[in-house]
């Protein structure tokens, strides 16, 4: 196996672009990818200050690296889940990467901050930790943002992270999240504007260029994974993929070229019926947002260590 662009020994295969590449070209093509990315949904503008929500893992690390690769400056915000020593690994990646490079990395602890845990809060409303935990960081890296200046949330959601959500948003015809599931979503009153530089990387890529690039990483999956249906998905994928490389990126971006305008209009219908939610002020279309009932529910629990749920 030789790499496509120098012809010395390659170290890793991209089998949906039929190339094979050395570290060094490997690590420019993830550049390329992510600089396509940018470019072509104008996911960044010189003027922006952008904030990076970092997990700790390999997405979101490969994606603040390749930010500083580019040139483009972002700081990074931790999000404490209370989810035990998973997210106490976690934040140990986030914190030395952003420490070993000199780049500014925020923290809102969930339970210092807000009151209530990933594992308290599913107990509390007695549904999958997944839904308090992406309601959470929807929320949160937003208002963040919002209320520090960064004008872009980027995220470190990967082809193979997007190609799942399709699938699964297809498979239910889920109009509403069909018309919002786009590499961009542009700011409007209220919420900041949110990337996904990844999306034309998959994982195998994301944790390569970590490995060549030397990020330590929070490896482990998450104790409350079990059962999330995403991950049933990917799986799926995977095995489509392996008899079929290309078919997951022509899948997702069939979809965006082709299929997301059909969806769109009920996504603009919704953001005119968006009012001040009356606890937060996060526009929300009832009186008080998802967040805050959430919050109010989760603050009866009390927190104590992870209890994973399958
Ligand atoms: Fe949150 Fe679920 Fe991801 Fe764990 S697996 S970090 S609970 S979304
Ligand atoms: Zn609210």
């Amino acid at each position: 196996m030789k790499c496509r662009v120098c012809r010395g020994p390659a170290i890793i295969d991209v089998r949906r672009h039929n190339a094979a590449f050395c570290g060094d070209h490997f690590v420019v093509h993830c550049r390329e990818q992510v600089q396509r990315a940018i470019h072509s949904h104008r996911m960044i503008e010189p003027e922006d200050r952008v904030l990076v929500a970092v997990s700790g893992g390999k997405d979101s690390l490969a994606l603040w690296d390749l930010f500083s690769e580019l040139g483009i400056a972002a700081d990074g915000l931790f999000l404490g889940l209370g989810i035990g020593d998973y997210s106490g690994a976690s934040v140990g990646f986030a914190r030395s990467y952003a420490r070993d490079r000199g780049l500014v990395l925020h923290e809102v602890d969930l339970a210092v901050d807000v009151g209530f845990t990933i594992p308290s809060a599913a107990e509390a409303t007695r549904r999958a930790p997944c839904s308090a935990c992406g309601l959470s960081k929807r929320h949160l890296f937003n208002a963040f943002a919002l209320d520090h200046e960064y004008t872009v949330v980027a995220t470190g959601h990967n082809l193979d992270d997007e190609a799942a959500v399709l699938l699964g948003n297809v498979l239910r015809w889920d109009v509403e999240y069909l018309g919002r599931q786009q590499p961009v979503l542009p700011a409007t009153e209220g919420f900041a504007r949110k990337v996904k530089p990844l999306i034309r990387l998959g994982e195998r890529e994301t944790a390569a260029y970590c490995v060549i690039r030397g990020i330590d990483y929070q490896v482990e999956e998450c104790p409350m994974a079990g059962g999330n249906r995403h991950l049933g998905y990917k799986e799926i994928l995977n095995e489509v993929e392996a008899r079929s490389p290309g078919t997951k990126a022509a899948f997702l971006f069939g979809f965006l070229d082709r299929g997301h305008e059909r969806f769109s209009e009920r996504v603009e219908v919704e953001r005119d019926d968006l009012h001040a939610c009356t606890v937060c002020g996060a526009p929300t279309p009832g009186d008080v947002c998802a967040f805050c009932r959430l919050r109010e529910r989760a603050a009866s629990e009390p927190i104590d260590v992870a209890r994973p749920r399958g």
